[in-house]
């Protein structure tokens, strides 16, 4: 029999938490495995989530230059999309990353076992391989990281041709002339805003009153008007009743919001309604970790009830579904296991980004949020049709609101749509990380002319002062 080999932290699953909490270890001198039942590393950000995605964004954006090449001047007669190339480009930007992520984790001493990993018992994990061989080690902590999966509605199942999640939705061998997108929270606004630039018809439907639920109520409201000007057809407040496979593509019924039942068609079904925690066949049952809903229960410090066990990631209850929220719990964890302090991770600081068209980022309290919270509130605004670099852009749409307390100016919350927001975020979280007021980002002097400059402006408008409006 081969001899067990013992270790300080056990991680199981390789997505962006798992991997790296296992480096992070690895510099923090643990002896460290990271278990993986996939045949390559990076998980669901990595090969079906966030890192394609936002390459075919990039694509759909290029598109959209060469769609308005004449308002810069350019004289563009003929241009065409090459999907199978615009796939193959996104193929190798993922290659290349995965492969960074073992060269990382090779670098920091990490070893690799291919398999499902499950707990075994205290300190033991078990791998079963893919020929279905379990082997086990020992483990002083283990770090279960094992992500999501899409939820699928019942009665259908994904078939990759017709009936897609985000996996099976980014390996599309041509683009479909038309989409239904069921679901507008990140995953459906974000394939809305691809594949209705590519040319697919898409219509997309959300049961609840706005698009992008989870965020500030205006920046939903102009995403849905930038939507419906774009041409994507949104229908909110829809009850989906049945979706059917046709002979042509799918078939779904659904009410609308004013009560009337209605049937669409169309050639591909993506449904985006969101993901549900893989915690089952983990070995739960036998420890005293606790779930809620299938998620695991943590402390400040990522533990769960069963010591030496921690969870991180989108398996993690109460914590958002977010790659860098599970790189951050990923750290804790592992500077906890290795016996040094940890802050527990503040989730009010940490940002959303949608990577729609337009982008929308934002992190704290909305305004309804901040108000229910029972805060008096001075917001500011700033419109991004007043930002010179916008204008140089050719964008006239999108605003950053600052939402701040009456009486000290604390930011409570910032919300943005427009260009490149996504970057623009990292500013008001650092700002908030650090306790700042509204005033204390006015004194920050921004370069001009920058995108940025519409949260400093963001930041006078919130005492009336903004000065390019
Ligand atoms: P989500 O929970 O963010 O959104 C699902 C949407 O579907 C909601 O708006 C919900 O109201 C709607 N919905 C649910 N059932 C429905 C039904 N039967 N009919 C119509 N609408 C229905 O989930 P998602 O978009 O699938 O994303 C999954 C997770 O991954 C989320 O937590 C998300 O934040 C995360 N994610 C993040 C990013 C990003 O940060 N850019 C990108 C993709 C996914």
């Amino acid at each position: 029999m081969a001899e067990t080999l013992h270790y300080d932290l056990a991680v199981i699953g390789s997505g962006p938490g798992g991997y790296v909490a296992a480096i992070r270890a690895g510099q923090l001198g643990l002896k460290t495995a990271i278990i993986e039942k996939d045949d390559k590393l990076g998980g669901t950000c990595l090969h079906v989530g966030c890192i394609p995605t936002k390459a075919l964004l990039l694509n759909a954006e290029v598109l959209d230059y060469f769609k308005n090449a004449k308002e810069f001047g350019i004289v563009c007669k003929e241009f065409s999309v090459d999907w199978a190339a615009v796939q193959t480009r996104k193929d190798k930007i993922v290659k290349k990353l995965a492969k960074g992520v073992e060269f990382l984790l090779k670098k920091n001493h990490v070893d690799m076992i291919q398999g499902f990993g499950r707990l075994a018992g205290p300190g033991r994990v078990s791998v079963t391989d893919a020929k279905g061989q379990t082997s086990e080690i020992a483990a002083k902590n283990v770090v279960l990281a094992t992500g999501s999966e899409a939820k699928m509605l019942p009665g259908l199942e994904a078939d990759g041709r017709t009936i897609l999640t985000n996996r099976e939705v980014l390996e599309l061998k041509e683009l479909p002339k038309s989409m239904i997108i069921i679901g507008a929270g990140a995953v459906g606004v974000e394939f809305a805003s691809i594949f209705h630039r590519f040319g697919t018809k898409v219509t997309v439907l959300e049961m609840l009153p706005h698009a992008v639920p989870l965020e500030d109520e205006e920046i939903s409201a102009e995403m849905e008007k930038s939507f419906r000007k774009q041409g994507i057809v949104l229908h909110t407040q829809a009850r989906v009743e049945k979706a059917t496979k046709t002979a042509q593509g799918v078939s779904v019924a659904f009410t609308g919001a004013d009560g009337k039942a209605q049937t669409l068609e169309a050639e591909t079904l993506l449904v985006a309604v969101g993901r549900a925690p893989n915690t089952q066949g983990l070995g739960l049952e036998k420890t005293r970790v606790e779930l809620e809903r299938g998620f695991v229960k943590v402390d400040g410090t990522m533990q769960t009830a069963e010591p030496g066990v921690f969870a991180i990631g989108d398996i993690v209850a109460g914590s958002p579904l977010l790659a860098h929220v599970a790189f951050a719990e990923g750290i804790t964890a592992v500077t906890h296991a290795a016996g040094r302090p940890v802050e527990p991770i503040n989730y009010q600081q940490v940002p959303n980004c949608t990577y729609c068209e337009p982008e929308i980022a934002s992190v704290g309290l909305s305004e309804r949020q901040a108000r229910e919270a029972g805060h008096k509130l001075r917001v500011g605004r700033f419109p991004f049709s007043a930002n010179s670099k916008a204008g140089i852009l050719g964008v006239r749409e999108g605003f950053v609101k600052i939402v701040s307390d009456e009486k000290y100016g604390e930011i409570l919350g910032v919300h943005m749509i427009g260009p490149r927001v996504t970057e623009a975020i990292a500013e008001a979280v650092a700002v908030m990380r650090l306790e700042g007021t509204a005033e204390d980002l006015e004194h920050i002097i921004h370069a001009h002319p920058t995108l940025a400059e519409a949260v400093l402006e963001a930041a006078h408008a919130v005492t009336g002062k903004a000065i390019h409006i």
